[in-house]
């Protein structure tokens, strides 16, 4: 075996597993689980001692924006990616059709973590400025078409639909986005925030495995009406399969929002950061950051992890492969720490609470390859 991870509680919710083992790492695939203890550290070249940690299955930020040189707000994947305990981060629209190449070459090949892409609508993506759906002539769907079955790291077509990037464009947008994603057999992640176009004839185009992301912003016009219930098209998306995403960023998500979502008995289906150069500094900071003021509401341990690993590998097509630790997947695991110490943690409306304890990322392992965090 090349490494060996001992000590550790292994929670995969992919498995409905939480429980001591050892796991053991051949070729960058996860090899195997044994009892603990009852492998020889000797037969592994490297031990990873996961003593007071869990290990779970590796990251995945299914929102991040990290085309670092030609867009304004891009980060270099890696410094939100390995060295924040990510293994799979998911741009979200940075790019269209026309730059695809260039981010192909300067960030899926130049960096360590896995980087997938939601591919803009909008043939020049976020590189020209963010009101990218204002001149429909700029939508190319099918030279995107072209790239998409290319490509099968372009997992799903994003579509930006709030005031100031749609200016007067109002749907069209969106139905160019759905009629590609149906050509392709993809889904299509939507960003909401301001109207017009509305909230509810937004939802009312998405189906089944589409992504609604910051979905709670605490902006007007969201998922709750005045009175605090679910608008109707919400309830009416909901049963049609559509998810909700947090997409957290700089000013999309709420702690207000998010608590009345959770006295209804919601949860994200997948928690995701929107970080970008800006937020990393606050209020997003990191995945761990946005997964701990879930813990901090009382969402349970379990449910946060699911929401950054095997659930949004399935919105990704990739379950089988990514967000689990089963035999003969890569080998991409986090080992977290809880810290029983306060933390302060901001929404972007300014409101904070206090967590503790808190998760820390200790390590993490890409296809078989161990980066620690001191
Ligand atoms: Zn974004």
């Amino acid at each position: 075996m090349d490494l060996l991870i001992v000590n550790g509680i292994v929670l995969d919710p992919s498995q409905g597993i939480c429980g001591p083992f050892d796991v053991g790492v051949t070729e960058g695939k996860i090899a195997d689980w044994f009892a603990p203890g009852t492998v020889q550290a000797g037969l592994a070249t490297e031990v990873v001692d996961a003593a007071g940690c869990f290990v779970v299955p590796g990251l995945i930020d299914l929102h991040t924006h990290v085309f670092e040189r030609r867009t304004a707000l891009g980060i270099k994947a890696d410094k939100v990616g390995i060295r924040q305990g990510v293994t799979t981060l998911v741009d979200a629209g940075s790019t269209g059709s026309r730059d695809f190449p260039a981010f192909l070459r300067e960030v899926v090949e130049l960096n360590q973590t896995q980087v997938l892409l939601w591919i803009n609508i909008a043939s020049q993506g976020l590189c020209d400025g963010r009101s990218e759906l204002a001149d429909l002539s700029l939508l190319k769907p099918d030279e995107t078409e072209r790239l998409i079955k290319q490509f099968p790291l372009i997992r799903g077509i994003k579509a930006r639909m709030s005031r100031s990037v749609v200016k007067d464009s109002g749907l069209q947008p969106l139905v160019m986005a759905k009629r590609l994603a149906q050509r392709v057999g993809l889904p299509v992640m939507v960003h909401i925030g301001n109207a017009p176009p509305k909230l509810g004839e937004i939802l009312d185009l998405l189906d089944s495995g589409d992504v609604v992301t910051h979905a709670f912003h605490g902006k007007q016009g969201g998922l709750l009406d005045e009175n605090g219930q679910l608008i109707p098209e919400a309830v009416c998306a909901m049963e049609r399969g559509v998810l909700w995403d947090v997409g957290h960023g700089s000013s999309s998500f709420s702690f207000q929002t998010m608590k009345r979502i959770k006295e209804l008995g919601l949860s994200p289906f997948s928690i995701s950061t929107d970080i970008y150069c800006e937020n990393i500094r606050g209020p997003v900071h990191s995945l761990i950051t946005t997964m701990n003021k879930y813990l901090a509401m009382g969402y349970p341990l379990e449910d946060v992890i699911a929401a950054v690993t095997w659930r949004p590998a399935r919105i990704l097509g990739l379950a089988d492969e990514l967000g689990t630790l089963k035999k003969d997947t890569v080998a991409d695991l986090t080992i977290l720490k809880w810290i029983a110490e306060p933390i302060t943690l901001v929404d972007s409306e300014a409101e904070q609470m206090v967590g503790n304890p808190y998760l820390r990322a200790v390590n993490t392992i890409k296809s078989g390859k161990v980066w620690r965090h001191d």
